[in-house]
């Protein structure tokens, strides 16, 4: 019974193997037309070796229709080669064939074995022969589609037999059976050859999903290579061979667009205090709503530590609308935990093709304007600019020259008093780095030290520099202080610090007298090798002043984590004294300063009402034009040599624990 059902559903073309049913038409395509011309033929033949004997009728009129019908047929399948069938429709058009060339068979048996009944021995046997070779041609030409194979042969072999057998003519009959007997082996060979072409179909849809498998793992391995772990957001790679593509593109496609880099400020600090484990926590947040504001024409990538890129298809101001969008998105508020945290965020963009054809300069220039933003306009976006460029430009000249500078001839130091109120005395100078260059004449610091940091010579420049200033200072009469700048390098290599202090043993100068100044920034950008060096500094009996004071986002933190001896409140306050803001944070900083035993240098005083309105404040320890710029060595020499006194005060020896117990009191 389960095998009667099976074997229906067998002839009914088994849905259950799409694969195979489309294969089978592809094949029957080309092997049914040469059926139906094979069919056309021999009838044809018969037709014309009866036209005598038999009534017209049957030989012209029955074939005539018969002939119209398979022609039609075989056109429609000549045209149904181009088509190419879904499964579905494959396995309807093959039930089609199996009934169609059933009915064929009908047909054409009734009418050869009708035939047979006409003409003498050589027509008969001509009918014979037509209905043997036309049968095992037929079954040949269906071997793809076994189903109508087995129903053709059934259906005419049969009936031959039996017609044959019913006329007793031993000859016939044993043609029928041999015809019979031949039509089953071949039936034999072609369900072989079909069970082999069901197998090798199986197994080339089960490499096609291989493949289809293979390329989907490919294209998750890719996918999951393009993209970072941490946010999920696509990675550097991503960004940088989407960036390439849309150069490429860019030939064809005229968009313009604009990289941006857009880096977290405050983050380290918020990394340093809370942990790391919730710095990545805090990136996943961010990641996520930065993610949210991807749109097909805005991809945005994690670049790495807390930097991120976009890329950006627009005009200029929307891309500058876009970063500045995606800045303020960061800014607000975070809740991890039990903590409510917030960062900053500054971007810079470069636009295509104004800034660079090449994603390794477009990337440069973004990060460039990047830099911009973050040390001038905090939390802003800058535009890669006609100026950066020329900016860009100088500090290559800078560089060059610095390379090829004789730094002993070249640079020296100037020094600029430090005034003690009360006494109206000079109780020290600070150095500041003073840079004559034959190539580009004067040069200020704040210019060559940034190059001389990146390119790795500010090791030598600032050894240089303290030894020259220790010297000069020492050659002064009296105990003076030296207060000496030291960058972000500076104060994070081993071998610096190191050589300071050797050059401190040389000199044999005392250590009290000399002040390292560092800024808060340089502090922040790699804390804890910065911790590391200020407490050699510290344990060697030098002094520490926060320089720049004000100006950072953290400062109060650090006074308190740093072996600080002095804060100096940096020049923009001075400068506007006279509005309530600057004076009051003057105010508390001095009152913090004096809580907390500090010393406190106010820089950059210019006017007479500036230092009333100061020291009407109880500030004690002032720097600025009005007193003296920086001066060069010889002249403060010549001043104190002749008359004991540089810029009109007297240079005094107040010991450094008199100004701290009076600068307290
Ligand atoms: P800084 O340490 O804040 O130095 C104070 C700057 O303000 C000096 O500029 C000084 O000439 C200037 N200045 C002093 N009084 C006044 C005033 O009343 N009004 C105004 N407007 N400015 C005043 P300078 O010499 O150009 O130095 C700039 C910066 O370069 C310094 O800022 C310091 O950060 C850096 N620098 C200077 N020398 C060295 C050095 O030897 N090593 C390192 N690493 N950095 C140095
Ligand atoms: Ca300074
Ligand atoms: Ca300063």
């Amino acid at each position: 019974m389960e095998k009667l059902r099976s074997f229906v559903q067998w002839m009914m073309i088994d849905p259950r193997h799409p694969e195979i049913a489309q294969a089978q038409y592809n094949e029957l395509k080309t092997q049914i037309p040469l059926l139906y011309a094979l069919l056309m033929v021999n009838a044809i033949a018969v037709s014309y070796t009866h036209y005598d004997a038999a009534p017209f009728y049957m030989t012209v009129g029955i074939l005539g229709p018969m002939l119209v019908f398979t022609t039609v047929r075989l056109m429609s399948w000549i045209k149904s080669r181009k088509i190419v069938l879904g499964p579905e429709a494959a396995i309807r058009k093959m039930r089609q064939t199996v009934i169609l060339g059933s009915l064929v068979a009908v047909v054409y048996i009734s009418w050869s074995l009708s035939l047979d009944q006409y003409g003498g021995p050589s027509e008969r046997g001509h009918v014979a022969l037509f209905i043997a070779i036309t049968v095992i041609g037929c079954i040949f030409c269906l071997m793809h589609l076994p189903q109508a194979a087995l129903m053709v042969m059934f259906i005419v072999t049969v009936p031959y037999l039996a017609h044959y057998m019913r006329q007793g003519e031993d000859v016939y009959v044993a043609i029928a059976m041999n015809i019979f007997l031949v039509c089953l082996v071949v039936l034999q060979v072609l369900f072989n050859s079909y069970r082999g072409f069901c197998k090798l179909i199986d197994s080339q849809s089960a490499l096609a999903a291989k493949q289809k498998e293979t390329e989907r793992l490919n294209a998750e391995n890719e996918r999951l290579a393009q993209t970072d772990a941490l946010t999920d957001l696509p990675n550097r790679r991503y960004f940088f061979s989407r960036l390439d593509d849309l150069i490429e593109k860019i030939g064809t496609d005229n968009t313009p667009f604009a990289v941006g880099v857009v880096d977290l400020d405050r983050f380290k600090p918020i990394n340093d205090t809370y942990g790391h484990q919730l710095g990545d926590q805090l990136l996943t947040e961010v990641g996520k709503r930065l993610g949210a504001l991807a749109r097909p024409d805005l991809e945005i990538c994690r670049l790495g530590g807390d930097e991120f890129g976009f890329l950006f298809r627009g005009d200029a101001k929307d891309a500058e609308r876009t970063g500045q969008n995606l800045c303020e998105r960061i800014t607000e508020p975070y809740r991890i935990g039990e903590l409510q945290l917030a960062v900053g965020a500054s971007c810079g963009i470069a636009l295509y093709p104004e800034a660079g054809r090449t994603s390794h300069v477009l990337f440069d220039r973004s990060d460039y304007a990047l830099y911009n933003s973050k040390t001038t306009s905090r939390g802003r976006t800058t535009v890669y600019s006609s100026e950066h460029e020329a900016r860009i430009k100088s500090d290559r000249a800078i560089e060059a020259a610095l390379q090829n500078a004789d730094f002993a001839r070249e640079f020296q130091v100037h020094f600029q008093p430090m005034v003690w109120l009360p006494e109206r005395k000079i109780i020290g100078f600070e150095a500041l780095a003073r840079w004559n260059s034959p190539v580009l004449q004067q040069v200020g610091p704040n210019n060559f030290i940034p190059i001389a940091e990146k390119t790795g010579l500010i090791h030598r420049l600032t050894l240089l520099l303290f030894d020259k200033a220790l010297a000069q200072i020492t050659s002064l009469p009296g105990d003076l202080c030296l207060s000496f700048n030291l960058s972000a390098v500076d104060i994070t290599s081993l071998e610096t610090i190191e050589g300071l202090l050797e050059v401190i043993r040389q000199r044999n100068a005392d250590p009290r007298l000399i002040t390292f100044e560092v800024t808060e920034t340089s502090v922040i950008s790699s804390y804890d090798a910065a911790e590391t060096c200020l407490q050699m500094l510290k344990n060697a009996g030098v002094k520490l002043a926060l320089d720049d004071f004000g100006t950072g986002f953290s400062s109060l933190g650090y006074l308190h984590r740093l072996p600080i001896d002095c804060v100096k409140i940096d020049q923009s306050f001075v400068a506007d004294i006279e509005s309530p803001v600057a004076c009051g944070v003057v105010t508390s900083i001095v009152n913090l300063c004096r809580s907390m035993q500090i010393l406190c240098v106010i820089e950059g005083v210019e006017a007479a009402d500036q230092l009333s309105t100061l020291e009407a404040l109880e500030c004690r320890l002032v720097q600025g034009y009005y007193f003296a710029p920086a001066l060069p060595y010889d002249e403060i020499k010549q001043a104190a040599d002749t008359g004991g006194k540089v810029a009109g005060l007297e240079l005094s020896s107040l010991s450094a624990s008199e100004i701290h117990r009076s600068s307290m009191g």
